[in-house]
C-alpha cells in the first residue's frame, strides 16, 4: 500500500489538468520504460506500453479536472481518508494509475494504457491510434469500490439552428418578460431518470397557453449535458393575462425591441413536441435506455440554437432517436448538425467480466453488473480496436470528484488493488 500512496504522491506532484498534463505524461513514459516496458505514443498523448505478452491491459485517464489549488498540491491525510487542500485531489484518475504503476513493478506479461484528456470529453479513448495486444481490458476509473461496470450509453449532441425573419408590432402592444429560474438542474445522463422539471419546458408549456402572443427573444438552460435550471422569454401582447403555472413569473417592460420573430410559435411548438427526459426504461439494469434532455437555448440576433444531448445504451437506438429529433426540427425549419457523437459500451457478459466478477465477489458479496447511462472510456475505447476487446471497469470509492471536497478512500485503495492483482494471476 505503501507504494501506492509514494505513487500517487508523485502523480498529484506534477501537473496534469486536461490539455496540460506534458509533465506527467513524460513521467509516465520514463517510468514505463524503466520498469522494461515497450512504450508508444500516438498523435493524441495516449501511452500504450506493454512487456511480455500480455493477456491483460489495465488502463487509467492521465488528466484531472483541476479546481482551487491544484498546483503545488497539499495533500491532506485523516485516518483513511485523502483529500487535498482547497483542490480536486485527482484521485479521479490518479488512484486507478498509482494502482497500475504498482502492478508494472510486479507483473512480468502486462500491458498498460493511458489516456488523455478524459475529462474534457473522452478525447484521448475516443481518438486512440494504438493496437492493443490484449483482447481483456481492466479500467480503474470507476469511482465506487463495491461496483462494477460492463456498459454505458452513446450519446450526442444535436445542433439545431434556425434564422427567422422579424415582424413590426402594433403601436399598443404590452411586453413582458416570462421566466422560469431557481430549478435544480443536474446531469442529462445519470440524473434524467430522478424527474428533475426542466426549466424550458415548463416555459414553453406556459407559452404555449396563451394566444395572440408574439415571441420576441428566447434562451434558456446551462449546457448541453445538464437539465435546464432556468429559462426566459420576452414577448408582446395586445393585452395583459395571467399565468397558469405557478411555478412560472411575469413582468412587465418598458422598451423592449419593437420587433418579434415571424414564426416564432414555430420553435415553441418544436421545443414542446421534442421528448424531455426518460424515454424508454432498462429494466434488467434499471438504467435509462434512452433519453434525451434540451440543454440550452440560445439566440444570436434573429438566430435560434437548440442544444439537445439524446443518449441510448445501444447504437441501433441512438440513431434511431437522434434521427427522430432532427426530423422533428426538419419539419420545423431547422437546419440539424450531430456534434460529439461516442459510441454505446452494449454491456457483453463474458469470460473476462465473469473472472472478474468471481474475484470481485471474494470481498464484496452479491455483487451485481452495471451499466450507465452516460459515457465512459472504455465504450468509445473498444470502439478504436480492430479485434473484440473484453473491458470491465471497476476503482477504489472516490467521493465528489471534480470538486474541492474530492476525496479517497484508502482502505478501498487497498482492497481494490488486491483484486486487481488477483484478476491479474488468473489471466495469467
Ligand atoms: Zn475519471
Amino acid at each position: 500500500m505503501s507504494e501506492i500512496i509514494e505513487h500517487f504522491k508523485k502523480i498529484a506532484s506534477l501537473p496534469h489538468c486536461s490539455y496540460k498534463a506534458e509533465k506527467l505524461k513524460e513521467h509516465i513514459i520514463v517510468y514505463a520504460k524503466a520498469c522494461g516496458f515497450d512504450v508508444q505514443v500516438d498523435a493524441y498523448e495516449n501511452i500504450l506500453a506493454s512487456k511480455g505478452t500480455p493477456r491483460i491491459c489495465l488502463q487509467a485517464h492521465y488528466d484531472m479536472v483541476c479546481i482551487g489549488h491544484t498546483e503545488a498540491m497539499e495533500l491532506v491525510f485523516e485516518g483513511d481518508i485523502l483529500s487535498a487542500k482547497d483542490a480536486t485531489l485527482g484521485a479521479d484518475n490518479g488512484m486507478g494509475m498509482a494502482i497500475i504503476f504498482t502492478c508494472m513493478q510486479k507483473f512480468a506479461n502486462l500491458e498498460v494504457l493511458f489516456t488523455s484528456n478524459e475529462e474534457v470529453g473522452l478525447i484521448g479513448a475516443s481518438q486512440l491510434q494504438l493496437q492493443l495486444q490484449s483482447s481483456y481490458l481492466l479500467n480503474l476509473d470507476g469511482e465506487q469500490e463495491d461496483e462494477i461496470y460492463v456498459g454505458c450509453a452513446g450519446g450526442v449532441d444535436i445542433v439545431a439552428s434556425r434564422e427567422f425573419t422579424c415582424k413590426s408590432l402594433p403601436k399598443e402592444s404590452l411586453f413582458f418578460e416570462i421566466s422560469v429560474d431557481g430549478f435544480i438542474g443536474g446531469h442529462s445522463g445519470v440524473d434524467i431518470d430522478k424527474d428533475i422539471p426542466s426549466a424550458i419546458k415548463v416555459l414553453v408549456a406556459e407559452l404555449l397557453q396563451h394566444k395572440n402572443m408574439e415571441l420576441i427573444s428566447l434562451e434558456g438552460g446551462q449546457m448541453r449535458n445538464s437539465i435546464p435550471k432556468s429559462a426566459k422569454a420576452i414577448i408582446a401582447t395586445g393585452q395583459d393575462f395571467s399565468l397558469m403555472d405557478a411555478r412560472v413569473r411575469k413582468c412587465q417592460i418598458a422598451d423592449p425591441k419593437q420587433e418579434a420573430l415571424k414564426d416564432g410559435a414555430v420553435v415553441l411548438l418544436a421545443l414542446n413536441a421534442i421528448h424531455q427526459g426518460v424515454r424508454v426504461f432498462d429494466k434488467e439494469f434499471q438504467i435509462p435506455s434512452i433519453s434525451a434532455n434540451i440543454g440550452k437555448i440560445r439566440q444570436d440576433g434573429t438566430k435560434i440554437i437548440i442544444d439537445v444531448n439524446v443518449r441510448a445504451m445501444s447504437d441501433d437506438d441512438l440513431l434511431q432517436a437522434s434521427f427522430e429529433c432532427m426530423s422533428l426540427f426538419r419539419l420545423a425549419g431547422f437546419s440539424v448538425e450531430q456534434e460529439q457523437m461516442h459510441a454505446a459500451w452494449k454491456p457483453q457478459i463474458g469470460t473476462f467480466t465473469k473472472l472478474v466478477q468471481e474475484q470481485m465477489q471474494k470481498t464484496y458479496d452479491g455483487i451485481a453488473l452495471r451499466a450507465i447511462h452516460a459515457g465512459l472510456e472504455c465504450g468509445v475505447l473498444i470502439q478504436t480496436q480492430q479485434k473484440k476487446i473484453e473491458a470491465v471497469s471497476i476503482g477504489p470509492t472516490i467521493r465528489f470528484p471534480h470538486s474541492t471536497k474530492e476525496e479517497c478512500d484508502l482502505a478501498s485503495v487497498a482492497r481494490i488493488f488486491q483484486i486487481v492483482e488477483q484478476i491479474i494471476k488468473k489471466v495469467g
